[in-house]
């Protein structure tokens, strides 16, 4: 998030000029230090009470982490998820007024493969970084994005949890806590035997060289920088996620800020993934069932953290990412993004009316086909948005396609390798076999399995997909898993086809006997 521009753009008051004159609008007695916002001049004092207050409130109000819980927080070193990092310590400090009760650790993803870092240079920002967390006592899980590489495919199934009551089991929860230990004596950075767990598989030294080409691989298959980042966020998620459930946290806490997820919302739209926003914004996403991740800074613009930070000295490290000293169109994220941070600069209410735009959004209970209800897109594990009446914009773009391409589309070449390409590496019968295990997708030969990942992603997956030239770098677990659903769901229409003929039809007659009578 580019914050340079308002950052600090005469939002402190310049000590010379109104020292003696303006004072806090809250307490009415300190000289005020900042303005949050025309009217709302706020002292050190009473800016901090209220930043605090505003990360206790989000997490007090939804109810969703329980005392004792352990919660991984996705640190990337920016601003946001460190002021995030900063409100956690301060709330488990023993001098805090409403003490957080629950466990935290911390992830760090290191994607310095993507931008073609040196292993020194990775080297570098892990140590940074993991020197910052060090000094936070929490366990710390500092992972290459290579890792990814080697998820299983039961990433990709989201765990459905028995669901009671959320409200009542809360109670439970806390009573629970309170009986079970003294509140004060419950301090997570003493727990030992988690810290002695830490950071064995992350150094980047360990992570062979293969891996990291082999995800360079898969990035150079993708067109788009606009579809790279699709990509990145998703394998990202995934292995959150994953980390999540092998490290036994239930909880995953992002740092996206209000400013950060106006921007989503409105790239999301132009992404084609409207079916989406509500989950994708709301400050609880349960579509990885077991792994609740949780958005507790949804409420801060970027412009109050950047000078949260900065007064009250919240280490963080600027580490470059993919969008990084691109120009302002080379992706929808990025174009987005500096849409609503410009206009942001002359009209200082765009962000919040995004964002309460957003608020209003509910996931709207769609009438699924109960058959085709669980389905979840193989990336992004959302609800499928493609199983819809023929009335929709869904298909009304895929009957435009069809018109505006004659013959096979570009992406129907890439989705089905079995018909189109080839894996490219010489690959004959005999010695191919091998290669073709490795590889499951790209060579037809093996079970004669067609690969159709159209049919197992949403539309704005689909559209990532798209453009990339080729899936045959695609991770080892999301083909698996590709193949695996597509074996089910052929199975599943066999079965239909089989009986058929044996079903009643609406009107309560078997089709075999009305076709004779
Ligand atoms: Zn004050
Ligand atoms: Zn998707």
């Amino acid at each position: 998030m580019c914050q340079v521009d308002e950052e600090y753009n005469g939002l402190l008051e310049s000590p010379v000029a109104s020292s003696a004159t303006k004072k806090c609008n809250k307490c009415k007695e300190t000289t005020a230090a900042l303005v949050l916002k025309p009217g709302e001049s706020l002292c050190r004092g009473c800016f901090k009470e209220h930043f605090v207050h505003k990360f206790r409130a989000m997490l007090g109000k939804n109810r969703i982490i329980f005392p004792g819980e352990k919660v991984l927080l996705a640190v990337s070193g920016g601003s946001s998820s460190c002021a995030m990092l900063n409100q956690v310590q301060e709330g488990l400090g023993q001098n805090a007024h409403k003490k957080l009760r629950f466990k935290p650790g911390i992830v760090y993803i290191d994607e310095g493969c993507l931008l073609g870092q040196s292993t020194e240079k990775r080297q570098k920002t892990m140590a940074q970084i993991n020197s910052l967390f060090k000094m936070t006592g929490f366990p710390h899980h500092i992972i290459p994005l290579e890792m990814v590489l080697n998820l299983p495919p039961s990433v990709l199934e989201p765990v459905h949890l028995a669901t009671d009551d959320p409200a009542g089991s809360y109670k439970e929860a806390v009573d629970h806590f309170m009986q079970s230990s003294p509140v004060h004596s419950v301090d997570p950075r003493v727990d030992r035997s988690e810290l002695s767990a830490l950071t064995d598989a992350t150094n980047p030294q360990l992570i062979a060289e293969a891996q990291t080409q082999t995800l360079q691989e898969l990035f150079s298959r993708v067109k788009t920088l606009t579809a790279k980042e699709d990509l990145l966020h998703t394998l990202r998620r995934h292995l959150l996620v994953s980390t999540a459930r092998t490290e036994g946290y239930s909880k995953l806490m992002l740092g996206e800020n209000c400013t950060r997820l106006a921007v989503k919302l409105l790239a999301n739209i132009a992404l084609g993934r409207g079916a989406q926003l509500a989950v994708d914004t709301a400050f609880c996403d349960p579509r990885y069932g077991d792994i609740v991740a949780v958005k507790p800074m949804r409420d801060y613009t970027a412009k109050e953290i950047s000078l949260y930070n900065y007064m009250w000295n919240v280490p963080y490290v600027f580490i470059p990412s993919l969008e990084t000293k691109t120009a302002d169109k080379s992706s929808i994220q990025r174009l987005t993004e500096s849409f609503v941070v410009k206009l942001q600069v002359d009209f200082p209410s765009t962000v919040s009316t995004i964002y309460r735009t957003g608020e209003k959004l509910q996931t709207a209970s769609v009438t699924e086909d109960i058959e085709r209800a669980p389905l979840k897109c193989l990336f992004c594990m959302c609800t499928l948005d493609t199983a819809l009446g023929e009335t929709s914009a869904f298909q009304a773009t895929l009957i435009s396609e069809q018109l505006s391409n004659v013959g096979t589309t570009p992406m129907q070449a890439s989705l089905r390798p079995d018909t189109q390409t080839k894996c490219g590496a010489p690959c004959d019968q005999q010695d191919g076999e091998e290669h073709c295990q490795a590889q499951a997708v790209c060579c037809s030969h093996k079970g004669g399995d067609s690969m159709n990942l159209e049919s197992l992603l949403c539309y704005s997956c689909q559209q990532t997909v798209k453009d990339m030239t080729s899936v045959e770098f695609l991770p080892q677990y999301i083909m698996s898993e590709a193949q695996r659903r597509n074996r089910r769901s052929e199975k599943k229409s066999q079965i239909r086809h089989e009986i058929s003929e044996f079903l009643l039809t609406e009107d309560g007659d078997s089709p075999s006997i009305k076709a004779d009578s």
